[in-house]
């Protein structure tokens, strides 16, 4: 099994096309880069300008038209376009101005996309699958191009980022998250496949949009929603046995059963609440270099208990278990604030997510009194609740603590608990901040800070890598505790100065190598693995990554 980049044409069976149906293939088409030869070989000459542009020309070019575009829509509407022509083209692109393009093909401008999805809606990309197609699920999976399938990510739209329900329009979502995982995991694009699974909204005025590209019914909900969900596991391992199936942007009423009912039977896992999980623990080990102690002695406070807090809870708390503290100790030392107040244990309103923290303490309505009584050297902001870190708590945390961290995360930009420079500014510059979305450096005094981004593409790509090059048939929480400790390791003390506590995006490619190689070797020592162990477990990793080069057919 591999993700190596071998020539396309050999991907598939069946020959090569020629003329005008090439210049349409989006993974074989090189446009003004097909040589004078290939031009021949192909039926090209003619149906091309008669100069020869190299790929770095090319990026030039696409450069150029992306900047000139007013708004980070346009260029996300430009820059989806490119993809659709030429996947090699566009992956170098993203590749070489990541932190330019990041921001546009995922979070903030991915949401933004979604919200306007059918209206922007130029040509399907993904695999739409509705509560129509009960009964004929392994079809539909076949009437995809590529056999070769490794990565499916899926959603149904329930709760896109933070924006709720945008039933078949978040399709955005997936399509962006698998973007990202050939730009930052050098994943095949031919061995990506975005899927929806459109089960209805309700968003009523998605229902009304006559342009609205999903079914026009209320959400299947029930029997009727996980007898779909079980269709749709089964012909999955029917159709693409070796795929491991990414699940995205439910929402939480069904995330967190569906985790649990495949994680031990399939190869799957949850971004939203191992993802997140992960990358936000990376950001807890690598902060304590800043604020001295370890892992073992802070006491996090969350506001949000669904899918992203819950999910960094548990990862936390094993993080805090390995470090030496008992069970109970590592539980008691996460709270949770949600939308009804502290979780405590006097509460008959919670669900069986957040009762493992639900401990004994009197109840409390305020987030602000909260923090007084815990008096806790983390806040994670997962609420989807902008604004909820305001001055007060921000001031309150910098009271408590010599330097507070401050992990903003809920997404996009709109829906941020604070923005980096209030953090600053309410803290006199001491927090540790992190955000879900990315902020600009912030001035402070005489020091500058550049926010690092809590954001979960630090995780999957090298995550879904690592199991891909392994063959891991399952991926358990050792998995994600590894992932979290490898993005940490790769924090340099340089990045720490500016008060980042994640590597610059322009390191993504070598962050999720060693995250794979990580995972992998989890595989290999749990015996989950199904390809034999290489001697240099991180070298075959890299060597079994795409790169966007266009290879010679002639
Ligand atoms: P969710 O719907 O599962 O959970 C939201 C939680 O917030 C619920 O527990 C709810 O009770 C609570 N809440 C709502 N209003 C509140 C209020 N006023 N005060 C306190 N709590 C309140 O959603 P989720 O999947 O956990 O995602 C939450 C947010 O986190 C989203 O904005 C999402 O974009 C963001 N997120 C960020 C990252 C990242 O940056 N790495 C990853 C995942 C999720």
């Amino acid at each position: 099994m591999s993700t190596k980049s071998p020539n396309p044409a050999d991907l598939e069976p069946g020959a090569m096309p020629t003329g005008v149906e090439l210049l349409h293939d989006p993974v074989l088409n090189k446009g003004t880069a097909f040589t004078d030869e290939e031009r021949d070989a192909f039926s090209l000459r003619g149906l091309l300008p008669p100069h020869v542009h190299s790929i770095k020309e090319q990026v030039m070019r696409v450069m150029e038209n992306f900047r000139r575009k007013p708004t980070p829509l346009e260029q996300y509407i430009n820059i989806t376009a490119l993809q659709a022509r030429n996947e090699t083209l566009f992956y170098r692109a993203v590749l070489d101005y990541l932190e330019e393009m990041m921001p546009i093909i995922y979070t903030p401008t991915v949401g933004e996309a979604c919200q306007r999805y059918g209206h922007i809606f130029n040509r399907p990309r993904g695999l739409f699958i509705t509560a129509k197609d009960r009964g004929r699920i392994v079809d539909v999976l076949r009437n995809w191009p590529r056999r070769d399938v490794r990565v499916i990510v899926v959603t149904d739209g329930e709760r896109i980022l933070g924006l709720g329900d945008l039933g078949a329009d978040g399709m955005g979502i997936p399509v962006g998250k698998l973007s990202l995982y050939t730009a930052c995991g050098g994943v095949h694009p031919n061995q990506c496949l975005p899927i929806t699974l459109d089960v209805g909204t309700e968003n009523e005025e998605l229902l009304a949009d006559p342009l609205y590209i999903g079914l026009k019914e209320h959400r299947l909900r029930g029997a009727a929603y996980s007898d779909l969900v079980d269709e749709f596991v089964d012909a999955v391992q029917e159709v693409y046995p070796h795929a491991l199936i990414q699940l995205e942007d439910f929402a939480n009423n069904n995330a967190f059963w569906i985790l649990e009912k495949y994680r031990d039977r399939i190869c799957t896992f949850d971004d939203d609440i191992q993802g997140t999980g992960a990358v936000a623990l990376a950001g807890l080990l690598a902060a304590p270099r800043i604020t001295g102690g370890s892992i073992a002695d802070q006491t996090v406070l969350f506001l949000g208990a669904g899918e992203a807090g819950i999910g960094i809870g548990d990862m936390v708390a094993a993080a805090m278990r390995e470090a030496g503290l008992s069970e109970a100790d590592a539980k008691r030392r996460c709270w949770f604030f949600d939308s009804r107040g502290l979780v405590v244990k006097s509460r008959t309103d919670l669900v069986a997510h957040k009762r493992p923290y639900a401990h004994e303490h009197a109840p409390a309505e305020l987030f602000l009194d909260a923090i007084e009584t815990l008096r806790p050297t983390a806040i994670i902001g997962v609420s989807g609740q902008p604004r909820t870190f305001t001055q007060d708590v921000l001031e309150a945390m910098a009271r408590i603590n010599d330097r507070p961290i401050v992990f903003a995360l809920s997404n996009p930009t709109s829906k941020s608990e604070c923005t980096a420079e209030e953090a600053y500014n309410w803290t006199q510059g001491r927090a540790v901040f992190a955000s879900g979305s990315p902020f600009d450096p912030v001035n402070f005094g005489d020091q500058t800070f550049v926010p690092g981004q809590g954001n979960n593409a630090y995780i999957f790509p090298g995550v879904g890598l690592g199991v891909v090059v392994s063959g891991a048939r399952l991926i358990t929480d050792e998995m994600f505790s590894e992932a979290a400790k490898a993005l940490a390791d790769q924090v340099t003390a340089a990045d720490l100065r500016l008060g980042r506590l994640y590597p610059p995006l322009s390191n993504i490619r070598e962050v999720s190598a060693h995250i794979a190689a990580s995972v992998a070797e989890v595989a290999w020592r749990c015996d989950l693995a199904t390809i034999e162990q290489p001697e240099d477990v991180l070298s075959y990793v890299k060597s079994q990554m795409y790169q966007p080069v266009y290879r010679s057919y002639v």
